[in-house]
């Protein structure tokens, strides 16, 4: 391929997960060369024969394009990154501790320790995007100075959704810069970013702390919006209210808007759960506990809907599931993505699971990771052989596919037309007029 390069920066992204591999891709996308760097073999080995190794709508088209221009490269060697890239975006990951609530910072940690060994040059800024605790970037920013003179630090976090990755990339609804008083980082983003500025996107520049908090509160309320209507759900199905029908006319209220305001079997993945713990425990650790404590509760009403599900297929099974059959559609934490970390549908299906059930699961993206992490699930090709023999249904991850089914492909072949709508996305009309017994969260 031929390179033509817009602009001479030469762009790093260290961390090729979800973030990484498509925050590089953009990079590229954007006109810079850019190098792509992880730690793990497999994933740097399909990137550079073009593929993308999870499931990201229109991805991998572009990964082609900028691998063909010559303008993108993979490696598995942090330090070509250091001594190769002006710009290095840290987009490792920032899980949960194992053994607590907070961020587990040992892949930033080691990331920036091997950029720092790998011989970053001076005048380099170091751009960190993962979701880190308050207090990170200072960290990092005093480190560098200690052992990379000359080196820069900017916080700038990411917001994209995936399923959404590449248009949330390049078209943003804001970009956040967090630098520190002085120096270039700022001048830098606004070089890296010029086509996405100039395409409308406002910037906010801050301080370190703030930008960090920016996205941690960011979640924060988007997973206490989705836990508010659960828990309006909870109180429908004490009333025989129907918390669909309320959702709907709060909606219209401009103020509170439509949005995140579905209730269902509430939220999962890789970010909201983890990073509404990790702001607990950083506030906790820097006195302000008492502020975020709201969070916890939060958390608390997001399990419960998992365990209400449980008890309504348990319920409709007679109370016992031993020896039941039962077919979940889902596996992903939501639709449009193979993503299975902290899966609301396999949590549920596990339990079952290990209740003695024996369940079947279909997903048209996630069965790979599914049964990587769960070898006991059964997993089938599609919703019909998911459903066949099966006592109940549950639909726990609300694809199209699913929306669209017709009760009359699954009545033939199961042995109780039962359904659980776990999203509220089926139509209940439908279902019952096809004569099946149909149950969701938060109506009647
Ligand atoms: P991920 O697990 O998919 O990817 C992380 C990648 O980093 C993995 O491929 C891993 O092998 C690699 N890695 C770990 N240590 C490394 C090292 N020392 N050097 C090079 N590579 C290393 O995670 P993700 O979903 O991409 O999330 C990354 C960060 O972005 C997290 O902080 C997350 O909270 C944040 N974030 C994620 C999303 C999202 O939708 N996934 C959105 C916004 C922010």
């Amino acid at each position: 391929g031929t390179t033509t390069v817009v602009d001479p920066l030469r762009i790093s992204v260290i961390g090729t997960g979800y973030l990484g591999a498509t925050h590089a891709v953009c990079m590229a996308e954007l006109g810079f060369e850019v190098i792509g760097v992880d730690v793990d073999p497999g994933k740097i080995k399909r990137l550079t024969a073009g593929e993308v190794p999870f499931f990201e709508p229109g991805l991998e088209e572009l990964l082609r394009k900028n691998l063909e221009s010559g303008r993108l490269s993979f490696t598995t060697s942090l330090a070509d990154a250091a001594s190769a890239a002006d710009v290095h975006f840290v987009c490792v990951g920032t899980p949960q501790h194992p053994e607590s609530n907070s961020a587990d910072m040992r892949y930033v940690d080691a990331a920036v320790s091997g950029l720092i060994a790998g011989g970053l040059r001076p005048g380099s800024l170091v751009v960190g995007k993962s979701t880190v605790p308050a207090g990170t970037a200072a960290r990092l920013a005093a480190w560098l100075s200690e052992q990379a003179p000359g080196v820069e630090l900017a916080w700038n976090p990411e917001f994209l959704r995936e399923g959404f990755a590449v248009d949330d990339t390049l078209r943003p609804d804001r970009l956040v810069f967090g630098v520190a008083p002085g120096g270039n980082a700022e001048a830098t983003l606004h070089r890296v970013y010029a086509s996405v500025i100039a395409a409308g996107t406002p910037v906010v520049t801050v301080d370190y702390p703030t930008a960090e908090l920016v996205k941690v509160a960011a979640n924060a309320f988007l997973a206490t919006k989705i836990s508010f209507i659960n828990a309006m759900a909870e109180v429908c199905e004490v009333t025989g209210a129907d918390v669909t029908h309320l959702s709907k006319a709060i909606s219209y209220d401009t103020r509170i808007g439509g949005r995140f305001l579905h209730a269902g079997l509430g939220f999962g993945g890789g970010c909201l759960p983890k990073d509404i713990r990790a702001f607990q425990a950083r506030a906790t650790e820097l006195g302000a506990g008492q502020a975020v404590a709201f969070l916890a509760e939060v958390d608390a009403i997001n399990l419960r809907r998992r365990t209400r599900t449980v008890t309504l297929a348990t319920e409709a099974l007679g109370g016992d599931v031993t020896g039941k059959k039962v077919a979940v559609l889902g596996a992903a934490f939501k639709p449009n993505s193979d993503d299975i970390r902290d899966s609301p549908a396999l949590a549920v299906a596990d339990t079952l699971r290990k209740a003695g059930a024996t369940v079947a699961v279909y997903d048209p993206a996630a069965i790979p990771n599914a049964q990587r992490a769960y070898p006991e699930i059964i997993y089938a090709d599609n919703a019909v052989d998911a459903a066949t023999g099966a006592h109940i249904v549950l639909h726990l991850t609300e694809w199209t596919e699913f929306r669209e089914l017709a009760p009359n492909a699954l009545t033939a072949v199961v042995a109780a037309r039962t359904i659980i709508d776990g999203r509220n996305t089926l139509n209940p009309a439908q279902w019952r007029a096809a004569g099946w017994t149909y149950h969701a969260l938060g109506r009647p």
